[in-house]
């Protein structure tokens, strides 16, 4: 008998829908310069990590015990964090916006749903709608990857949507979508409307958010994550921001003690150290900034981003940029609409490599 068994894939009793499907991934590569899925270069300080590697070992006296299956003491300093006047009985953290999403999902969406999103936008929403039976359909922006309230409503009424996602700052676009137009289309539907603002502190108005219309509108979701602005993507925190009566639907799904201890202590640190976690925002939104106006300068086509990363191109074989920027080490990613890469703010050395590797293989159009 072989030690491992030689079953493959294809002679497994998959679900349909999963078949021919590969798992999510944005290549994880050993390079250099990784300016591929939009993440915070810089680490938390020395003073933080030394926090929370105490609190990691303050807890792990307990890790024999399950975790506060509520996340009590993390809601409490998400709600503080959040303004706004919101509770803690208002948010809901879990495993990443991904988790997040999905629990939504498990919750809203389901078999017979649809959830409608916006394209071009974050890869990984077909995917939530996969793993949850539910069906999944698009239309697109507009011709600067905006949307408007008309825009959304004619597709929400095409499509008889069930759960509708905006994404703002959107994700591979770097385009917003004003809080005017999300107040328009929750007055005109019953559907849940779930604003995705995982990179908000990164707008030049991040006090602008769809929070500030949740006492209004009890079918809408605010979502967010400790991944980008807050430089903890390895922590694995995001958060639902809704109604109570959303919560407690999300606290059906979830699955039971779904957040560690130590997610939870690490994030608790984190929280404490607001400020510091997120000085250096600015800095990144004005590296975004300089790069935006550079690759104009020198004759690419670039989408006016809010975020933390660009979008750029045109290129007759992305790939081909792709492959030859990462001969050099510097990884960037491709998505988005044909002919487009997407690179985001990195240190003053990472954006100084990028812009080099690029002159290096581009001929200077200025
Ligand atoms: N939403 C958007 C628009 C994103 O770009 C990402 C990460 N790339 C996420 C959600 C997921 O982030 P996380 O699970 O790390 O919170």
């Amino acid at each position: 008998i072989p030690r491992v068994n030689p079953i493959s894939l294809s002679q497994l009793p998959l679900r349909p829908e999963l078949v021919g499907e590969e798992p999510y991934g944005a290549p994880q590569l050993d390079v250099p310069v990784c300016l591929n899925v939009n993440e915070n270069p810089y680490p938390p300080s020395e003073s933080v990590r030394r926090q929370m590697a105490h609190a990691v070992s303050r807890s792990a006296s307990g890790l024999n015990r399950y975790p506060d299956r509520e996340a009590t003491e993390l809601r409490r300093a998400l709600a503080e964090y959040v303004g706004f006047g919101v509770g803690s009985d208002q948010v809901w953290p879990a495993n990443g916006s991904n988790e997040v999403m999905t629990q939504i999902l498990q919750a809203f969406g389901g078999p017979g749903r649809r959830l409608l999103t916006f394209t071009p936008t974050y890869s990984m929403y077909p995917e939530y709608a996969r793993n949850t039976h539910t069906d999944y359909v698009t239309a697109p922006r507009d011709a600067w990857f905006g949307l408007d309230a008309a825009r959304i409503l004619a597709a929400i009424a095409a499509h008889r949507a069930d759960v509708v996602l905006i994404t703002t700052p959107n994700n591979p676009t770097g385009t917003t979508v004003p809080v005017a137009v999300i107040e328009e289309v929750c007055r005109a539907t019953d559907a849940i409307v779930v604003v995705d603002e995982a990179y908000q502190e990164f707008t030049d108005t991040p006090e602008d958010s769809a929070i500030a219309l949740l006492p209004k509108f009890g079918r809408l979701i605010v979502v967010r994550t400790l991944s980008k602005a807050f430089a903890l993507a390895g922590g694995r925190v995001g958060y639902a921001v809704a109604a109570p009566a959303v919560i407690d639907a999300l606290r059906i799904v979830r699955l039971p003690y779904h957040l560690s201890a130590t997610t939870q202590a690490v994030a608790r640190v984190a929280l404490a150290n607001a400020p510091e976690m997120l000085e250096r925002v600015d800095e990144l939104r004005e590296t975004r900034a300089g790069l935006e106006e550079w690759l104009r300068l020198h004759g690419f086509d670039v989408v006016p981003s809010q975020s933390n990363f660009l979008l750029f191109g045109r290129f007759t074989d992305r790939h081909e940029v792709f492959s030859r920027l990462l001969d050099q080490g510097v990884l960037v990613r491709e998505v988005g609409p044909d002919g487009f890469l997407r690179v985001c703010a990195g240190t003053p050395a990472e954006t100084d490599a990028f812009r080099k590797a690029i002159l290096t293989i581009l001929p200077r159009i200025s």
